[in-house]
């Protein structure tokens, strides 16, 4: 199967880069992993048909993670796209992507389309069947308001582990053992903030992450700044993995 970063930036646009954003292919039909406010434009720039997404799982309920829901929505509709979209996210993901959508485009979430819109909330440690995948959340530390969670899935025979946005977590060994990609945000290189991993916690619980690969995103300016001098594989915008 083939992992691409849609985006591997921060909320920022960090080095022009999109927001985090994974795409997953080569299982019986494709899987998104967040989708953030630049996730359309950068779908289209990679060439990847929006209209082919039937799951899209998020991981927690900032907007560089889901406010791009409204336009992927609004591009079917134009699009005449007859694949029905299912939404995976955690408690309360239906009401916070529907109120969005209102304020962004008012009455949109009385519109007729053609393709059905649904809504599943995963339950932490509880598997669910997600469309191609097996789709397990587990909880982590972000801001609370927006019930942050990593993801793992196994999809087309691969197990693949995303941090989501978050702090260092006695969960992260057990998100990330045994997987063949572990895909970890790193927002910081030094600085340790509330909420977000830094380059220098990642190295010093190295040996405790037993994935395959490990490949770091959701990078802000001063963690790209110092791409030329670590160890961890950094993602990229387009950037292509085969797992
Ligand atoms: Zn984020």
């Amino acid at each position: 199967m083939r992992v691409t970063f849609v985006g591997s930036g921060d909320a920022f646009a960090s080095g022009g880069r999109f927001q985090a954003c994974l795409h997953l292919a080569g299982g019986h039909e494709p899987l998104l992993f967040d989708c953030g406010a630049t996730t359309l434009a950068a779908l289209k720039r990679l060439a990847i048909d929006p209209g082919s997404l039937g799951h899209i799982a998020l991981s927690h309920l900032h907007g560089d993670h889901f406010a791009g829901l409204p336009w992927v929505i609004l591009d079917g509709q134009f699009a005449k796209r007859s694949k029905p979209l299912v939404i995976a996210g955690p408690e309360g993901v239906r009401d916070r992507v529907e109120r969005t959508f209102e304020l962004l485009y008012p009455g949109a979430t009385e519109a007729e389309r053609p393709f059905e819109t649904s809504f599943v909330e995963f339950t932490a440690g509880v598997p669910l069947e997600f469309g191609p995948a097996w789709l397990t959340a587990f909880a982590v530390e972000h801001s609370s308001g927006t019930r942050p969670h990593a993801l793992r899935v196994e999809y087309g025979g691969r197990v693949i582990a995303y941090s989501g946005d978050t702090e260092w977590t006695d969960t992260l060994p057990e998100l990330a053992r045994g997987a063949d990609l572990f895909v970890c945000e790193c927002n910081f290189f030094d600085k340790q903030a509330p909420g977000h991993l830094d380059y220098h916690t990642l190295m010093e619980k190295r040996s405790m992450l037993e994935a395959r690969r490990i490949v770091i995103t959701h990078m802000s300016e001063d963690m790209l700044g110092h791409l030329a001098e670590i160890e961890l594989e950094p993602a990229a915008d387009g950037a292509v993995i085969e797992v």
